[in-house]
């Protein structure tokens, strides 16, 4: 039976709510710290997971770069990479545990009534139906009445979001009293627009954030000779980048790129202390992926967009350096500003893979050359056959393996053939070529 409100519509009343501290994820961490440990173990997570399939070379297939051109190409050594990696997750840290400062203590209890604030909002919005099904020529009310016998809620829907046979008893100053209540798909659609919509636009937002930030200091440091020589050229030292030198920076474009970025982004999207353990983990991770040095088929983080390690590998190389600039998780900037890679690279790659290796060659023949004198002191093993009248040696070629690690005779010609398949697939979707090599640095 239909209630007797003052208006058709009228709105139902939003509930009454308590607002009580939010207990932390874990109970001996608050959150604001929580979200700053989180991205850290992240970051030594994945990248000790790369770590592991390097040193074991597990994946040689999927590959970037030969473990020649890792010994020998990049610029920074390991322990630099370790030292400034530490010192920009210091940095972020104390940064973070400043900002943790101005974040209020977190409540919840509210949830319901914001869900009917979304619901008011959605009965709102059906104010307009009537009108436009008048724009086209259709009588709102008449079709209302029409279908409201076997389609209760869709004439209503269709009257403009009058429901009054739907009502709920209210307590006012202690007296129960008769008001409208929303329709079941109302609170439906609010529930999800609240929990799911709202929380992934912001986080949508969160990421373009950080990527339009990240592009344009990026691509200013390339620009800015003196932000380049002065800041961005210690990341670049790099040329085969791994997991845990992602974060190789100068500790100024460390804090002004992720840092800030990040930080910033959080507090434009207006994402809660919880979800900004979502973004800084995620971003973080992303990020390490992108250096990890290899094509992984089944790695999820490389086929969500096109910006992977495949991707950023070519800004990594000196011939790709002014491209490439979009990190880390789209592409849409370099596609816009015209910055993007294009065309083949398989011959550059493939330059850079026996420029490493003859470069190890020449310093092993080298090697081998500076220990004759020595040699000479002593009978050498031939002499000592002819004093003893012992049949001579087989002469033994100079070594020419390829690096010090155990299976690196594995990366054949005809990995570097199938990787080179892989990574144009995982780069482009299809056609186009990438594995090759660059020839200076
Ligand atoms: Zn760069
Ligand atoms: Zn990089």
């Amino acid at each position: 039976m239909a209630a007797n409100y003052s208006s058709p519509y009228e709105l139902p009343p939003l509930p009454e709510y308590t607002l009580r501290p939010q207990p932390p994820v874990v109970s001996w961490i608050p959150d604001s710290y929580l979200t700053l440990i989180l991205p850290i173990i992240g970051y030594w997570v994945v990248s000790l997971f790369f770590h592991f399939i390097d040193v074991y070379d597990l994946f040689p297939q999927y590959r970037l770069h030969t473990p020649v051109e890792l010994l020998k190409r990049n610029h920074a050594s390991r322990w630099d990479v370790l030292r400034d990696v530490i010192l920009q997750q210091i940095i972020q840290t104390l940064f973070g545990l400043v900002l943790a400062q101005l974040d209020g203590e977190s409540f919840y209890g509210k949830e319901e009534y914001d869900v009917s604030v979304w619901a008011q909002r959605i009965r709102i919005a059906q104010r307009v139906i009537p009108s436009a099904l008048a724009f086209v020529g259709i009588d709102a009310i008449g079709l209302s009445i029409k279908v409201a016998a076997s389609h209760k809620i869709l004439a209503g829907v269709i009257a403009g979001g009058q429901y009054p046979w739907l009502s709920q008893l209210e307590s006012v100053t202690g007296q129960s009293t008769s008001a409208p209540a929303f329709a079941s798909w109302e609170l439906s659609v609010a529930h999800a627009i609240y929990y799911y919509v709202v929380p992934a636009l912001q986080f949508l937002f969160a990421i373009s954030f950080v990527d339009t930030w990240q592009y344009f200091l990026h691509r200013a440091m390339h620009m800015n000779k003196w932000l380049y020589t002065q800041f961005h050229a210690r990341h670049h030292r790099l040329y085969v980048p791994y997991a845990y030198g992602a974060l190789y920076n100068h500790p100024v474009e460390g804090f002004a790129l992720d840092t800030l970025g990040t930080g910033l982004a959080y507090l434009a999207s207006g994402l809660t202390v919880r979800q900004s353990m979502w973004l800084f983990t995620c971003s973080t991770i992303k990020t390490v992926d992108d250096h990890c040095g290899y094509a992984l088929p089944f790695d999820p983080l490389q086929l969500i967009t096109s910006n992977n390690a495949a991707y950023h590998d070519i800004h990594h190389q000196s011939w790709g350096i002014k491209t490439n600039f979009s990190q880390p998780f789209f592409t849409y900037w370099d596609r816009l500003l015209g910055t993007i890679w294009k065309g083949d690279v398989s011959l550059k790659y493939e330059r850079s893979r026996v420029a490493a290796q003859r470069h190890m060659d020449k310093e092993q023949s080298d090697r081998a050359k500076s220990h004759v004198p020595e040699a000479i002191l002593k009978p050498s093993i031939f002499e000592q056959a002819k004093v003893n009248d012992l049949p001579l040696p087989a002469p033994q070629p100079i070594s020419t393996r390829r690096s010090p690690r155990k299976k690196n005779g594995s990366f054949s010609q005809q990995s570097i053939k199938g990787l080179r398949d892989r990574v144009n697939q995982n780069l482009q979707g299809k056609g186009g070529n990438l594995v090759g090599v660059e020839s200076s640095h």
